[in-house]
């Protein structure tokens, strides 16, 4: 018989291989009807249709819903170092067309599956690399792939930041620390279009940094003129010094942690801005904006970028409440003719979805509204064109009458 009876396989259910003929690269458990060879976590597995017809190379996930993430589609290529090197090189390349060394030193180099590895996520700090490593495939890689990174960037230090909740689903337990030239501490200074913003890898939330708002950190400068700014979910404040360099007369940054305040106020020394136009609040986002509408307390634009509210789709229902209700008070504490930037990070909630629930909450707030802009990830965050699931970031600036 064939090799593909030997090499671990798994076979697809009778009409289970349309989603895989359009390219998508995850199969899930109910799609298959069986795995040959049992495979263990990570291993590449032939992916078979019902009829034995050869669809994609894949990394095989035991214990996850996504039982297998593909890796290619092209039945000559082989998952070796060559694969991951290219793949890595290939990225890059898009990056050094997409940004220059001028306008900024901080990139998503790898944005999982849109960028043909799925479960990685590699973000370039300056000269230091973050690597999030979320799946069994990603996993099962680490040699090959760190091999290929410092191949590409010999003199980069990497960090491991593989310590985000889906690993769980993975079957996979966190993994932090230095993989290569560790450095006394995780603090690395980027900068983005004029700004210096301070990246901790180690400390800071996800890979450290949010680079997905670069673009809309940009359209704030452009809004923010002699504005005062409210600057919810404020995190390291990046938004508060784009908002100052754009000629804001005032920020206040919300936030409940006091790291990422104390980091927000660095970044405004770091930037010689006048520190008392900055004002910082620790409190619950969602308290604090219905003490300041209790005051009658209002600002000329108002930044709303909450943490994701769905995970799943059983909690949809409940994010589009959350969301709907705070975006009603943040219209509320908005000045006629003033302005809203709302986002929202959660992949399941759509485009459409997601103005609807602005929409409702203007209705509920008694404001009239008009979308201006629509807001997304940067360039750096590219959606394959077979995965729309890489589209997740999603924002609207609104004016308010
Ligand atoms: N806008 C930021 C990223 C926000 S990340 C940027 O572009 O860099 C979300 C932030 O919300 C985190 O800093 C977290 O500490 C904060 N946060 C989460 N829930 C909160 C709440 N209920 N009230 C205030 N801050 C909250």
């Amino acid at each position: 018989m064939s090799k593909q009876t030997i090499s671990p396989a798994i076979i697809l259910a009778p009409g289970r291989e349309k989603a895989l003929k359009r390219q998508h690269p995850w199969i899930f458990s109910n799609a298959i009807s069986q795995v040959i060879s049992t495979p263990n976590s990570g291993d590449i597995v032939d992916v078979l249709s019902s009829k034995g017809e050869w669809l994609a190379r894949a990394a095989y996930s035991p214990r996850s819903q996504i039982r297998a993430r593909v890796w290619t589609f092209v039945q000559e290529q082989a998952i070796d170092a060559q694969f991951f090197y290219n793949t890595l090189a290939n990225a890059w390349q898009l990056r050094q067309r997409l940004f220059d060394q001028q306008s900024t030193n901080a990139v998503r180099l790898i944005a999982g599956e849109s960028d043909g590895l799925p479960g990685i996520t590699i973000d370039k700090y300056a000269d230091v690399l973050v690597c999030q490593l979320l799946s069994a495939g990603a996993e099962a890689s680490r040699k090959l792939l760190l091999a290929a990174l410092i191949q590409l960037f010999p003199e980069h230090s990497i960090y491991e930041r593989s310590d985000a909740d889906v690993r769980k689903k993975e079957g996979l337990e966190p993994t932090t620390g230095w993989l290569h030239l560790p450095r006394s501490d995780g603090e690395v200074i980027i900068t983005e279009h004029g700004m210096a913003l301070l990246v901790n890898v180690i400390n800071g939330h996800k890979t450290g940094f949010y680079l997905d708002q670069r673009a809309n950190r940009q359209a704030v400068k452009r809004y923010a003129k002699g504005k005062t700014v409210l600057n919810c979910f404020s995190y390291t404040g990046t938004f508060a010094v784009a908002a100052l360099q754009g000629g804001a007369s005032k920020v206040t940054n919300i936030d409940l942690s006091e790291l990422a305040l104390a980091t927000a106020h660095r970044n405004a020394q770091l930037n010689h801005l006048a520190l008392s136009a900055i004002e910082q609040v620790k409190a619950d986002v969602f308290k604090q904006l219905r003490h300041y509408r209790e005051q009658g307390v209002q600002f000329d634009l108002v930044i709303l970028d909450p943490p994701k509210f769905a995970d799943n789709k059983s909690q949809l229902v409940g994010a589009c409440r959350g969301y709907k209700d705070i975006n009603m008070i943040a219209m509320q504490l908005v000045k006629p003719g003033g302005l809203l930037f709302t986002f929202s990070c959660s992949g399941l909630m759509e485009d459409s979805l997601f103005q609807k629930v602005v929409a409702d909450a203007a209705l509920d707030a008694k404001r009239h509204c008009q979308f201006l802009e629509r807001l997304q990830q940067d360039s750096d965050h590219p959606v394959l064109s077979t995965f729309p699931e890489g589209h997740y970031l999603k924002g609207l600036i609104c004016t308010l009458g």
